[in-house]
C-alpha cells in the first residue's frame, strides 16, 4: 500500500521550518520570520507572516499551504517561498513524488455546523433579554445616540471610518474622529431615505485608495480603500445571524465571554454584535478568528461573515426597504471579556429614570 509513510502534521511543521526558520505553531499554520522582510517598507510585526502547511478554510475560502505575509513588497520571496513549501511536502505524499499539487494527509477538523439544540438550551438560560434589558447595561445610552456618536465611542482621534449606502461601492463618506467636542450631526445626512439602509466598514482605515494586491494572484488587483491594504487597525470582528432566531441569539450573545462593543439591528431580522480583537495585523486577526469561529458558528454566527474587512450596519440610519431603523441597543467602547448578563444594570431601560451612563455628543 502506499500509506506506509503518510506526513505527519510534525513532519509538515519540519518541512516548513526548513524553509522559513523557527515558526509558532498553532496546529497546522504559525507566524513565522517573512523570507522577503527586507524588502518590507512599512514596520513589521511579529505576526505579520505565516506559514501554512494545511489547507485551512477562512471566510474567503480556502488558504491552501504556503507563506503569506501582510506585506505586499515581500510578495516574490513568500511565493518562491509558498512553491518550495508546496513542492517539498509534495514530495513527501506517497506515490506521488514531486507532485507540486497538494494532497492534505491530515484529515481537516470537521466544518463548524449551527446546532440549533445548543443555541436553544442555551438561550433558554435567560428569559426577557429585549431592547430595555440591554439599553440599562449599556455604558453609553443607545437612544440618544446619532450615526457620528455611535462611531465616536469606538474609534480614536485622527482615525477614519468609511461610511457606504451603496454596499457595493468605496464607499459616500469617509468620517474622521475627532476629539471632544465633536460634532455629533456629521452624519445625518444618512439618518433617513437610504433604500437598503447604511453600513461602514468596521475597521478604520487610512482612507486612501490602495492595489488590493491579494495574496490569490488569479485575480485582477483593482484600487479599493476597502481592502485589508488600506485598513489602519485590526480591532474588531462583526457576529451576524442569519439562521438562528433573533430572540435566542441574543439570549446567547449576552452569555458569551467576549469583550462586545456595541449590539445592534440590521433593519432586518439581523442583530449585529462588534466583537473588540484588537489584533495585531490581518494574519493575527485571522488566526484570533479562528480559534473562536467554531463556538460561535456552532450557536448561529454566520461563518461566511466572520472576515478582518467586513462591513456592518450603521445604527440610528432609516432602512426604507424594510421601514425600519438600523436600531442601537448596546455600547460600551471599552468592553472585556465579562459577558453583559452579568454586568450589573446601570440604568433602567429606554424610559425610565435612567442613571446618566454617559451623554457625550449632546445631539438628539
Ligand atoms: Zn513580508
Amino acid at each position: 500500500m502506499l500509506t506506509q509513510n503518510p506526513l505527519t502534521l510534525s513532519d509538515a511543521q519540519r518541512i516548513a521550518e526548513s524553509i522559513v526558520g523557527p515558526v509558532r505553531w498553532d496546529g497546522a499554520q504559525g507566524h513565522c520570520q517573512c523570507p522577503g522582510e527586507a524588502s518590507h517598507t512599512t514596520p513589521t510585526a511579529p505576526t505579520d507572516c505565516k506559514a501554512v502547511v494545511e489547507p485551512i478554510a477562512t471566510a474567503g475560502g480556502t488558504l491552501a499551504p504556503g507563506v503569506y505575509c501582510f506585506h505586499g513588497s515581500c510578495r516574490a520571496a513568500c511565493d518562491d517561498a509558498s512553491h518550495a513549501l508546496r513542492s517539498a511536502l509534495g514530495k513527501r505524499q506517497p506515490g506521488q513524488p514531486g507532485s507540486r499539487t497538494w494532497h492534505p494527509r491530515v484529515t481537516p477538523a470537521p466544518k463548524p455546523q449551527f446546532n440549533l439544540a445548543k443555541l436553544e438550551h442555551i438561550a433558554r438560560k435567560l428569559d426577557g433579554i429585549d431592547a430595555g434589558w440591554l439599553a440599562a447595561r449599556s455604558a453609553k445610552t443607545p437612544w440618544n445616540r446619532t450615526p457620528a456618536s455611535f462611531l465616536h465611542e469606538l474609534y480614536r482621534p485622527g482615525e477614519r471610518v468609511v461610511v457606504f449606502d451603496v454596499f457595493e461601492s468605496q464607499g459616500q463618506a469617509l468620517w474622521t474622529c475627532t476629539a471632544p467636542p465633536f460634532d455629533a450631526r456629521a452624519l445625518d445626512g444618512f439618518r433617513t431615505g437610504k433604500a437598503r439602509g447604511v453600513w461602514y466598514l468596521a475597521q478604520p482605515v487610512n482612507g486612501e485608495f490602495a492595489d488590493t494586491g491579494t495574496f490569490n494572484k488569479d485575480v485582477t488587483p483593482h484600487l479599493s480603500r476597502r481592502s485589508f491594504r488600506t485598513v489602519t487597525s485590526w480591532r474588531y470582528m462583526v457576529l451576524e445571524s442569519d439562521k438562528a432566531n433573533p430572540d435566542h441569539w441574543l439570549a446567547a450573545l449576552v452569555q458569551m465571554p467576549l469583550p462586545i462593543s456595541a449590539i445592534y439591528t440590521s433593519g432586518g431580522k439581523s442583530i449585529h454584535a462588534l466583537v473588540r480583537v484588537d489584533a495585531g495585523s490581518k494574519a493575527d486577526w485571522d488566526f484570533q478568528a479562528a480559534k473562536v469561529k467554531p463556538p460561535l458558528v456552532m450557536l448561529g454566527a454566520d461563518e461566511k461573515a466572520i472576515s478582518a474587512v467586513r462591513l456592518t450596519r450603521l445604527p440610528c440610519c432609516e432602512r426604507v426597504e424594510k421601514a425600519q431603523i438600523q436600531t442601537l441597543l448596546y455600547l460600551n467602547g471599552t468592553p472585556d471579556d465579562t459577558p453583559i448578563c452579568e454586568l450589573p444594570p446601570i440604568a433602567s431601560g429606554w424610559h425610565g429614570d435612567w442613571q446618566p451612563a454617559d451623554q457625550d455628543g449632546g445631539a438628539l
